[in-house]
């Protein structure tokens, strides 16, 4: 067996929601030493374009129509490089415990007996609601919030979200890898009775420069986003509290610029 000072380690690490400047200096540092970097499909290439020359760089995102099994790719180069005893940095789009695997990533490296460390990462639901200008909480509008996945692994045998009830206890839920199933969701809320006017935000790409926002409520917001052909990666946010985003959206500067140049010369008139 190896002797435990020839492990290398692994650092299970988010990367943030898109934006490089949302990396932690942590982060930073570790795509710095890295002999071999792990990464998602969500790690985008502003941050790839930081991975230095010298560090062995492996794509592991699952493709579309790829079978589950890529994580067990994933796994095994895990615990590959790190039994040679090079510094493996897993890297992973918004925070590792966040829908990430993270904690089944840790799980194996525990069991076999892998050095490694956690780093937290800005997960993409915070990060798409403060860029889109929706507070996920709030003194009047929301007390409580939930992170919640519309996509649930299908071998699951007693699943699920249970939709029709979330929103007796909480006020503002945001749902990641909720689009392609949205309709199907909506409809389940429905059933639990819930106001049909109750706001819906859907943020695309959120932090990114090619960010979109759209809003809508229950009722039309399926429409809204076929019209407006959003895609993954979208995060849904569902609560009063999407009402001020049209106060409070800040991120696309130059037309708030331009709103708040169009009030000036209103006021003038
Ligand atoms: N661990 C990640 C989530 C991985 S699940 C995190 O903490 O953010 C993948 C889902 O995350 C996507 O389907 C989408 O719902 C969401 N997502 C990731 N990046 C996003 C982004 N930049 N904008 C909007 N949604 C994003």
């Amino acid at each position: 067996m190896k002797n435990k000072d020839d492990l290398g380690i692994v650092y299970i690490c988010g990367a943030g929601p898109g934006d490089p400047k949302l990396l932690t200096l942590r982060a930073l540092e570790l795509i710095n030493q890295a002999e071999v970097i792990l990464y998602d499909r969500l790690i985008g290439e502003e941050i790839i374009n930081l991975f230095p020359e010298s560090a062995e760089k492996i794509y592991v995102g699952r493709n579309v129509g790829d079978p589950t099994t890529h994580q067990n790719k994933t796994n095994e180069l895990m615990l590959k490089n790190a039994s040679m005893g090079k510094t493996v940095l897993r890297l992973k789009g918004g925070d590792p415990f966040i829908f990430g695997r993270g904690g089944e990533e840790a799980e194996i490296l525990i069991e076999n007996n892998i050095p490694f460390e956690i780093i937290p990462g800005i997960t993409s639901g915070i990060g798409a609601a403060v860029y889109s200008g929706i507070p996920l909480t709030h003194r009047r509008y929301g007390s409580a919030v939930a992170f919640v996945t519309g996509h649930e692994d299908p071998d699951k045998k007693t699943p699920e979200v249970n939709w029709e009830k979330l929103f007796d206890s909480v006020d503002t839920v945001v749902v990641y890898m909720g689009t392609e199933k949205l309709e199907i969701i909506i409809e389940k809320i429905k059933n639990g009775k819930k106001d049909m006017e109750k706001p819906v935000a859907i943020v695309q790409n959120g932090t990114l420069k090619n960010q979109k926002v759209i809003t809508g409520n229950l009722n039309n917001i399926v429409n809204l986003s076929k019209q407006a052909k959003i895609s993954p990666p979208a995060i849904v946010i569902i609560g009063d509290i999407v009402k001020l985003n049209d106060k409070i959206n800040w991120f696309n500067q130059a037309s708030r610029t331009e709103n708040a140049r169009e009030r000036k010369t209103e006021r003038k008139n």
